[in-house]
């Protein structure tokens, strides 16, 4: 392997971590490093600081909007790019008048009004950038690999534009370093399950929520008399207002389980968002799942899943690593 991104490379992979900052980091430069123009082998290639950070905020904004995943081990001290996301983030849905999550290259912050607090919050994760992660990146066990340059007041960071060209060759290969480092790290301080299904679904923009309609035929069997009823409210619902709701939130599951699964009026389910269901809850999902389990045929794949989950008791399981 090239002498230079095998220092990359030791650097991902073997970087002490308080946070995932220094992931964030690398692949920003790596990103970067496929959008500028190279001329000739011999010229320097600044990036700036706030280019960086937008990039920085991008990846973490997708991963805090769809899975909220939890990127330090101190839960108490979130590290201070997370909170400065996560305002900004609050932001956009109260602009926004909406708790649908939206990826960051699809937000238009200035029609939302959000241009200010946008670009407070890239200026603030550029200085926590330039303070603790750009020097601190290319040291490793007291070596500082010189795999790139900081100007005096840490304004730049500077490229050989030949590094550049090494980077691009090998940005698929470091990207995949990157995202296996990375996983790692959150599977360490993250209790969800499909750590490493959420980063690739992020990276690869192929966060889809399926259509749950192929569960209502099993739903509908808990209903004696055909009507359908709220989980929540227990009213019933009409056809033009039914919906299925995850009782623990897809966003941390991140899979559609029938043992998960009820229906509730659409406008409790999108006011309801990432809430914590309570104990009550979770007790009438665990026996709402005993009578649907025996009033299925045993002879389906969901009849099997079901079973699996009742036996291991999956609803007490996930609710209780879920409140973390
Ligand atoms: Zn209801």
């Amino acid at each position: 392997m090239d002498k230079y991104i095998k220092q990359w490379h030791e650097l991902i992979l073997n970087c002490n971590f308080d946070n995932t900052y220094k992931m964030v980091w690398s692949k920003a430069l790596i990103e970067l490093s496929l959008s500028v123009g190279v001329d000739s082998k011999e010229e320097t290639i600044v990036f700036n600081f706030n280019e960086i950070a937008t990039l920085c905020l991008k990846y973490y904004w997708n991963q805090t909007i769809y899975f909220d995943l939890v990127q330090s081990p101190n839960l108490k001290k979130p590290p201070e790019i997370i909170t400065s996301t996560k305002k900004l983030i609050k932001d956009f849905f109260s602009n926004k008048g909406s708790l649908q999550p939206v990826r960051f290259e699809k937000v238009d912050f200035k029609s939302l009004s959000l241009e200010k607090q946008y670009e407070t919050t890239v200026r603030s994760i550029a200085r926590t950038l330039r303070k603790d992660v750009c020097w601190r990146f290319k040291k490793l066990n007291g070596v500082d690999h010189k795999i790139y340059d900081l100007d005096d007041k840490k304004e730049n960071v500077i490229f050989h534009s030949y590094n550049i060209l090494k980077l691009r060759s090998y940005s698929d290969f470091l990207f995949t370093v990157i995202n296996y480092r990375w996983t790692q790290m959150l599977e360490g301080f993250n209790y969800s399950p499909r750590i490493s299904s959420k980063v690739r679904a992020i990276d690869e923009d192929n966060v889809k929520r399926g259509a749950l309609g192929k569960f209502h035929k099993y739903l509908d069997l808990t209903f004696e008399d055909g009507s359908r009823k709220c989980f929540y409210c227990g009213d019933v619902i009409y056809d033009a207002d039914l919906s299925v709701d995850h009782v623990i939130p897809w966003s941390y599951m991140f899979s559609d389980d029938l043992w998960n699964l009820v229906y509730c009026h659409k406008g409790e389910n999108s006011k309801k968002s990432n809430r914590l269901p309570v104990e009550e809850d979770i007790l009438r999902l665990d026996s709402r799942n005993a009578r649907l389990l025996e009033k299925m045929e045993n002879k389906s794949r969901e009849y099997d899943q079901l079973q699996i989950a009742v036996e291991k008791d999956y609803v007490r399981q996930f609710w209780t690593s879920f409140k973390g």
